[in-house]
């Protein structure tokens, strides 16, 4: 059958004449890629469908959370049930309580949680509880790291290491650009740098303890450990924003790998397990301050919803269930690398592949990627091909080269051979 998306061309047309660009959120049009988005009908296991008829093995898995697969039986059953309950109170539940719990207990340096509905939310939140716990104002967050969409982080670097933040958006006031400081991801005497010069002003440094959002990123050994040095020397705040890396690179997160206490931690993507939850957590005594415990406000309608609690506190069990669960699809990751980086070498690419437990990133680049700057250099246009070749021969890829890849428990070895096999022919397609 040839691989058509007549379908979805309409209905891309028909959303755009009703939705901004004709999606909720921009990386979905493959602006950066070119072309059709498919339009989706429906997801299990693996496997995407599109109203086109195609189906696709996902390693997007909806940008992190379906690390179970797609509509899970287990979870699907919770969910049933926990509707048939209603879909929101507005009041307390046990249900938060047992999802709370159960993050404590994986990722102990959160003493206590606050649910949000979005990881944006969760990170805007914790800047607002850093900035009132230390009484200082400025933060310092890391060139081509993604925190989500409010004004503080929404801010892209100039070169070099320290600079004053530009907008990277119309709309974000230059008053609070001013406010986020930029340096390089992997340069410790940079952000050290910066502290040397404005250290008692500022209240926290954010950081994506493994990057996903330029492609997917490493720590260099003991930069992580430099970063957690530097702030507790300044009396600033460490925030680990685990929004992709949390129950994803380990059920511990990125903190438990590198064994780092980060002051505040946020979550989002797998704690919701497909629904929309997100959370912030850290110190008990920093976290008191937020209201009613304490004075800094932060609330939401929607926040703790029982569908959404329910979706979490499933997939975490179903998580924990297994106790090779992480080494398993781990395994089964790399497998999958290996078998794309011999496809690649194959066809004369010395090519830059990363992976930390179920998360990976292939960059078109024969040089080494630590950070933006050397992210920035991976060749975009024999990515953009061969995201098409795999796209047409049933792999769902990120459109995009500075996205990171998820595998889930639901991938089977087929799965992954026929990945690998499509791979091969996508980079025939590139070398020519
Ligand atoms: N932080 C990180 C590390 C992310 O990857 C993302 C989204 O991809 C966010 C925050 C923002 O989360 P959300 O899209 O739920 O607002």
């Amino acid at each position: 059958m040839n691989f058509t998306l007549e379908k979805s061309a309409t209905a891309f047309a028909e959303a755009k004449r009703y939705i901004p660009g004709g999606v909720n959120s921009p990386v979905r049009s493959f602006r950066g890629v070119g072309g059709t988005p498919p339009f989706i009908a429906k997801a299990a296991g693996s496997r995407i469908y599109d109203i086109d008829g195609n189906s696709y093995i996902d390693y997007v898995g909806s940008w992190g959370p379906m690390i179970l697969g797609h509509a899970h039986p287990e979870v699907i059953g919770e969910l049933t049930e926990a509707l048939m309950r209603g879909t929101s109170y507005g009041a307390p539940t046990l249900l938060e309580t047992e999802l709370a719990r159960l993050i404590t207990e994986a990722v102990p340096s959160m003493e206590l949680v606050r649910f949000v509905n979005s990881g944006t939310e969760a990170t805007m939140s914790a800047l607002r509880l850093a900035r009132a716990y230390t009484k200082r104002n400025k933060i310092v967050k890391f060139i081509g790291c993604y925190h989500g969409h409010h004004d503080s982080l929404l801010i892209k670097a100039g070169s070099g290491a320290a600079t004053f933040g530009v907008p990277d958006s119309p709309g974000v006031p230059d008053s609070i650009a001013s406010n986020t400081l930029t340096v390089e991801y992997n340069d410790a005497a940079g952000l050290a740098a910066i502290f040397e010069k404005q250290g008692e002003d500022i209240a926290a440094v954010i950081i994506e303890p493994v990057p996903g959002n330029m492609g997917m990123v490493l720590p260099r050994p003991g930069y992580l450990e430099a970063v957690r040095d530097i702030t507790e020397k300044h009396g600033a705040l460490l925030i680990f924003d685990e929004v992709m890396s949390g129950f994803r690179v380990a059920y511990g997160g990125a903190q438990e790998v590198f064994n780092i206490t980060p002051d505040l931690t946020c979550l989002g993507k797998v704690i919701g397990g497909g629904l929309p939850v997100a959370a912030y957590g850290g110190r008990r005594d920093i976290m008191e301050l937020i209201a009613p415990s304490g004075p800094v406000y932060q609330a939401g309608t929607l926040s703790g919803n029982p569908l959404a609690m329910t979706a979490g506190i499933a997939t975490l069990h179903l998580l924990m269930q297994t106790e090779t669960f992480y080494e398993d699809v781990t395994k089964m990751t790399a497998a999958l690398c290996a078998g794309i980086k011999a496809q690649a070498e194959k066809h004369g690419f010395n090519f830059q592949f990363h992976q930390l437990g179920t998360m990976f990133g292939l960059f078109f680049s024969e040089t080494p990627v630590y950070d933006y700057a050397s992210a920035k250099q991976s060749d975009i246009a024999a990515f953009n091909i061969f995201f098409h070749a795999m796209l047409e021969q049933g792999i769902y890829l990120a459109p995009s080269q500075f996205e990171a890849a998820f595998m889930s428990g639901a991938h089977s070895q087929a799965d992954i051979d026929a990945t690998i096999a499509a791979s091969g022919n996508a980079f025939a397609k590139v070398a020519q």
